[in-house]
């Protein structure tokens, strides 16, 4: 939900609050305090950290504006200057009540209006829970914290823009101002970051994906739906080899399953209705397993729709006819479909499909999935946020015992793909679950929920993978790993999840026949590395800033001949042809411009290898090599030239 209210952070949440994340908060509370100095009547709702800084909401009858930064930033520092102590003082809610009502909350001094935001938010703390004050100078807060030791602790900050939010994300409530800043340890990091702003924006997915012809949206299409272009479709199929080749080394098998099902299915998963806002409405079929309403429908077609008659119709008759249709179609009972949004449902069904014994576990059932989400327009967002994607999935159905194993293999997996990507540095975010919400937020099966927990941090801290543990974040149905990557300019991106259910499998009827002849249900892991190619392929644009290794590149080698003359263009088509033979991507500039002009355009193209061939080439049967951005590597035997990108390719080493 685009507008979804800022739910209030548990203790525990607030405990797990991160050095970066304190000092963020803490500059909010530098911004209300500067923002005061200047408009004293400022009237402040909820300042918590966010991914990529703070921000404040406010009422206040002055427009807020980039214009006014300069003032604020002013104040600010100074505040930070005074190296103030963020001072704690816990109060009855009788107190807080008094003070706000004396426009003390959020404020510097007693004013004539109450401070009616945090009066509301007084109201919404929960009987029993401490309320407590922070301050810093004369700046007294409603706030629970935590916050750095002094104002000085905020080594670097700027204020960056303005947006407007409904009180609590809800429309019905005032329109407040939401100054956004950010802020750091200090100014080197500050500056690394917008540093980092600056790359990303050339490197924007959006605009290399249409510079190198990569994908496009179109609106007759609908919003959120790419296409992609042959040169996409390339990223593709490359992306999907790999995956392929990776998944049959270690035991997947593939499958492949329909882009829809009846509503049924997603009954029994739980995607309806719990899912349906992410879901495309339905489709309304004709009820096919109702064959006698079938027939009395198709004699009232013939009623109102003489066959060869339809075509003579006035358009006044053609309207009567569609809303009789129209009502005929709404009277009957329906059949409804569904795009699918998750493929498990599918491959429970595989699964299912054929009774399983032991010895087949465990089965790891893999497929590019095509899925369809009806994500709002407002958060559709290039390749990010899409309507269509094809999902990296599989579904490992396992015993207890393999459980380890499995999940070790799928981190294997995960550590390959970003050795040969080139990702430095990731994070897997373990996400528990919370005993006290079992039966509510998560199924209530305490001894599952422990036990593959265990299994899953065991696996995790002996692997040496780089995790953190968030507490009550789980998926309904089990534990769940979200990974993290940073692009080669520091640019955090989700790109996948991996899920352990144990929910699931049981409201399937899923079992196998094990070794003591009894029928058991196994466990899934639910896992898509290289998360949906919409997102991961707007991840690589970045990371690579359109720069693919030679393995990805969509053209992989472009001979170049210098001049036109037929026998050398010969040699570049031989050449052409010979590469092709071997599968590479290879293209010839055979146009009559100079050879800087192709060179000049090849490097556009962000081709990764040209290869130039004059008339020394030629009768040396040579090639001379020059790389993307690299220059001149120089001449080499045209044999030894293609064995080297041969082996290149293969090895997706470059
Ligand atoms: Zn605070
Ligand atoms: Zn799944």
């Amino acid at each position: 939900m685009a507008n979804e209210a800022p739910e209030r952070k548990t203790l525990e949440q607030r405990q797990q609050m991160s050095e970066l994340e304190r000092l963020r908060h803490s500059a909010a509370h530098v911004l209300a305090t500067a923002i005061l100095q200047i408009w004293p009547e400022a009237q402040f709702a909820a300042g918590p950290p966010v991914e990529t800084g703070f921000y404040y909401d406010l009422d206040l009858p002055h427009r807020i504006t980039p214009e006014d930064f300069p003032r604020i930033e002013e104040e600010m520092k100074k505040v930070i200057k005074a190296n103030q102590l963020f001072e704690k003082v816990v109060v009855s809610r009788e107190e807080a009540l008094a003070l706000g009502r004396a426009g003390r909350l959020s404020a510097l001094s007693d004013r004539p209006e109450p401070s009616r935001f945090k009066l509301d938010i007084i109201e919404s703390i929960p009987e029993g829970e401490e309320i407590s004050l922070f301050k810093n100078g004369d700046f007294i807060d409603l706030c629970a914290g935590p916050h750095v030791m002094r104002t000085r602790n905020i080594g670097a900050f700027r204020l960056t823009h303005v947006a407007s939010a409904y009180y609590k994300g809800d429309e019905r409530n005032p329109q407040l101002q939401r100054v956004y800043g950010t802020a750091f340890k200090n100014k080197t990091e500050l500056e690394a970051y917008f540093t980092m702003l600056e790359e990303a924006k050339k490197r924007d997915h959006r605009k290399l994906g249409r510079d190198l012809g990569l994908f496009a949206f179109d609106d007759d299409v609908g919003p959120g739906l790419p296409l992609w272009l042959p040169r996409g479709t390339t990223l593709i199929e490359e992306l999907e080899k790999l995956a392929k080749e990776t998944e049959f080394a270690a035991g997947y098998e593939r499958v492949r399953t329909p882009h829809l099902a009846r509503e049924n299915l997603y009954l029994t998963s739980g995607h309806l209705p719990y899912y349906a806002d992410s879901m495309f409405p339905p489709m309304l079929l004709p009820d096919e397993r109702n064959q006698s309403l079938q027939q009395q429908e198709r004699a009232r077609l013939r009623e109102i729709a003489p066959e060869g008659r339809l075509g003579h119709l006035e358009d006044a008759q053609i309207d009567t006819l569609l809303s009789e249709f129209e009502k005929m179609v709404s009277e009957r009972p329906h059949d409804r479909y569904y795009l699918k949004a998750m493929n498990c449902p599918h491959h429970h069904k595989i699964f299912a499909a054929q009774p399983r014994s032991y010895r087949e576990l465990p089965l790891r059932l893999a497929e590019y999935g095509t899925c369809y989400r009806y994500e709002q327009s407002g958060e559709l967002f290039g390749l990010m946020r899409v309507r269509s994607m094809q999902m990296n999935d599989a579904h490992i159905y396992c015993t207890e015992e393999q459980f380890e194993a499995e999940f070790n293999a799928v981190n294997e997996m995960y550590l390959k793909y970003f050795r040969i990507f080139g990702i430095e540095k990731y994070l897997m975010r373990f996400s528990t679950h919370d005993p006290a919400r079992l039966g509510e937020k998560y199924v209530n099966e305490p001894a599952l929920w422990l036990k593959t927990e265990a299994m899953v941090r065991s696996v995790l801290e002996r692997s040496g993978i780089n995790y953190v543990e968030v507490p009550n974040e789980g998926a309904f149905y089990g534990p769940k790993i979200d990974v993290q990557v940073w692009s080669a300019i520091g640019r955090e991106f989700t790109i996948a999840t991996n899920q352990v259910d144990f929910a699931v499998p049981p409201r399937f009827g899923l079992t196998y026949r094990d070794r003591d002849n009894t029928e058991k249900t196994p466990l899934c892991i639910h896992r898509a590395p290289l998360g949906t190619h919409e997102r991961f392929i707007g991840f690589l644009i970045e990371h690579y800033a359109g720069n693919f290794p030679l393995w990805l590149a969509p053209v992989q080698v472009r001979v170049l001949p210098i001049g036109t003359e037929e026998p050398l263009v010969e040699y570049a088509r031989a050449i052409q042809a010979e590469l092709r033979g071997h599968g590479v991507r290879a293209e010839i500039d055979a146009s009559s411009d100079k050879i800087n002009g192709k060179v000049l355009r090849a490097e556009q193209e962000k081709v990764h290898t040209m290869w130039v061939v004059g008339h020394r080439d030629l009768e040396a049967g040579a090639v001379s090599v020059r790389l993307h951005g690299k220059g001149n590597q120089g001449a080499r035997p045209r044999a030894e030239a293609v064995a080297a990108l041969l082996e290149a390719i293969r090895e997706r080493s470059a």
